[in-house]
């Protein structure tokens, strides 16, 4: 069967790296907050089974009854399964902890790679119905620590991958194996699939081995690494459990203010990629 493409529109964002405790979920959530605040309309889509960021969005087990394992296993559409926030312009699609069987569940599945991009197609077209200021403009995908299938399926349905990267002594190791997963992404199933950028996650200014991280990062990485650094801040941990976005949850804090940086920088290098593509 023919590859359905990727709409220009929303624009798909995968954020994946195989580490656990890197900062993704905290990312995909902040992020995203961040770019709804600035009017673009959002949806996460949570492809943990841990689901983290259901629950950091405030969506309860009571709520997740089309989740990410529905759409996956092809039970349900995206539409079906996108939920509000409490968040203007931030939707969820959430999961549980039935998404740690699909990958058994759809080993033998040839398309098993595609079909999260079969059903963004799907939904593609239904967005096609609504007026312009309602169709989502950004997806971000809050892919589980592994280079699993789930995330393969991630990158195969996106048009970039964001990689936060916690400046910690082991911060690059992992990473070259992550690259080889998007090439081989880009090579069999996503010609268009680029690394947007590399979030640094967690610096702490005081700590000299940070400051090296991000030295040793950015020599190696040159400007796929954001300029914003994302710094350790209590506060971007306190807020999950009030299932809340930092954002919300105190405002002023240098880790919301920062990932709203991130959001500019983001949409800046976005408008450079679509002038690129023009
Ligand atoms: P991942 O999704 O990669 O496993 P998380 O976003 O869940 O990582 O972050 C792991 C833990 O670190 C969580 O408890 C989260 O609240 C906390 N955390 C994430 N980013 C920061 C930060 N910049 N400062 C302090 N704590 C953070
Ligand atoms: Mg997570």
């Amino acid at each position: 069967p023919p590859i359905p493409p990727i709409h220009p529109r929303p624009r798909v964002i995968t954020v994946a790296n195989q580490k656990g405790g890197v900062g993704k979920t905290t990312t995909a959530i902040n992020l995203g907050t961040a770019l709804a605040a600035i009017g673009e309309q959002v949806a996460i889509l949570d492809l943990d089974s841990q689901g983290n960021a259901s629950t950091g969005l405030g969506i309860g087990p009571q709520d997740r009854t089309i989740t990410s394992y529905e759409v996956m296993a092809g039970e349900a559409g995206l539409a079906e399964a996108v939920l509000p926030t409490a968040v203007p312009n931030l939707s969820i699609v959430p999961s549980t902890v039935d998404l740690s069987s699909l990958e058994m569940e759809i080993a033998s599945d040839p398309q098993r790679a595609m079909r999260l991009r079969s059903a963004l197609h799907t939904y593609q077209s239904k967005q096609m119905e609504l007026p312009n200021a309602k169709r989502l403009s950004y997806i971000l995908i809050d892919c589980p620590p592994s280079l699993s299938l789930l995330t393969v399926n991630a990158m195969a349905a996106s048009h970039a991958v964001l990689v936060p990267l916690q400046c910690e002594f082991f911060a690059l190791e992992g990473l070259s194996q992550l690259l080889r997963t998007v090439d081989q992404v880009r090579g069999a199933l996503n010609p268009e699939l680029i690394i947007h950028g590399i979030a640094l996650t967690m610096f702490d200014a005081r700590n000299n081995l940070s400051s090296q991280v991000v030295e040793d990062v950015r020599e190696v990485m040159g400007d796929k690494v954001y300029s914003t650094m994302i710094p350790r801040n209590v506060r971007l941990s306190e807020a999950p459990s009030y299932g809340r976005p930092a954002i919300l949850y105190d405002f002023k804090c240098a880790g919301s203010q920062a990932y709203i940086k991130l959001a500019q920088e983001i949409i800046e290098r976005e408008r450079a990629l679509r002038a690129v593509a023009a």
